[in-house]
């Protein structure tokens, strides 16, 4: 995103919300010369953020970079990018899952109930703190150290790609899982379906800027 200066940023506004307005015109609202704001107008047109039509002026495009990119990320959807989840139960023993976490090569195992329903999370840290923590890690089940539902972030399918990156962010969390919602009554249960990870967007990241 270019950073426009005060000057430029004052010149978009007024161009915004009188447009099409003439170079004079804009020059006589912010008391300079023509010759003053030639090259603020000139950044603007060629930002693409200001159009010129001759004895017209100067008018707003109504795009501006940002939206532009706010728009092609809220076009991607979680449900084209995301990776197959790795799941596991809650008596499985920390050993396991640590076998699990090395052999499928990811960082986050989510806990299941019977038909795939989420109950858990559990990451890399905290593997490694019941690791550390002395006990038996064959004895010890992952459900003494996942965190649990209600306190999952998750996200769907038919989420905005920038959306559930924001919950990545905003929750500092490395993984969401992907989920279909299971209605029952007034209850909701969710069902995993896939995992959605930093290592997608940056998929997604480099496939744009690569095409
Ligand atoms: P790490 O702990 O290896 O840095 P994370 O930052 O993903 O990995 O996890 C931080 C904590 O948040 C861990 O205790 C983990 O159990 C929990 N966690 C992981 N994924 C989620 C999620 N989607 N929603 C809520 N908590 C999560």
């Amino acid at each position: 995103m270019i950073q426009f200066t005060t000057r430029q940023t004052k010149i978009l506004e007024i161009i915004e919300s009188s447009g099409p307005i003439t170079g004079k015109e804009i020059a006589d609202r912010l008391q300079l010369s023509r010759a003053a704001l030639r090259s603020d107008l000139a950044i603007l047109t060629m930002s693409g953020h200001v159009g010129a039509k001759p004895r017209v002026g100067y008018y707003f495009t109504g795009q501006n970079i940002k939206n532009l990119n706010t728009m092609v990320f809220e076009t991607f959807l979680v449900g084209d990018f995301y990776s197959r989840p790795i799941v596991v139960t809650e008596s499985t023993s920390v050993y396991d899952a640590i076998v699990i976490l090395f052999i499928e090569d990811v960082g986050t195992i989510f806990v299941v109930s019977e038909n795939n329903i989420l109950e858990g999370a559990i990451s890399r840290k905290d593997l490694l703190k019941a690791a550390m923590g002395g006990k038996n890690s064959n004895e010890l089940p992952v459900s003494i150290i996942m965190t649990r539902m209600p306190n999952i972030i998750l996200t769907t399918p038919e989420e905005s790609v920038l959306a559930a990156a924001q919950k990545l962010l905003h929750h500092q969390v490395d993984a969401l899982p992907v989920v279909k919602i299971i209605k029952a009554g007034s209850k909701a249960t969710f069902e995993v379906i896939g995992r959605f990870t930093k290592t997608n967007i940056t998929h997604l990241f480099v496939q744009l800027a690569e095409k």
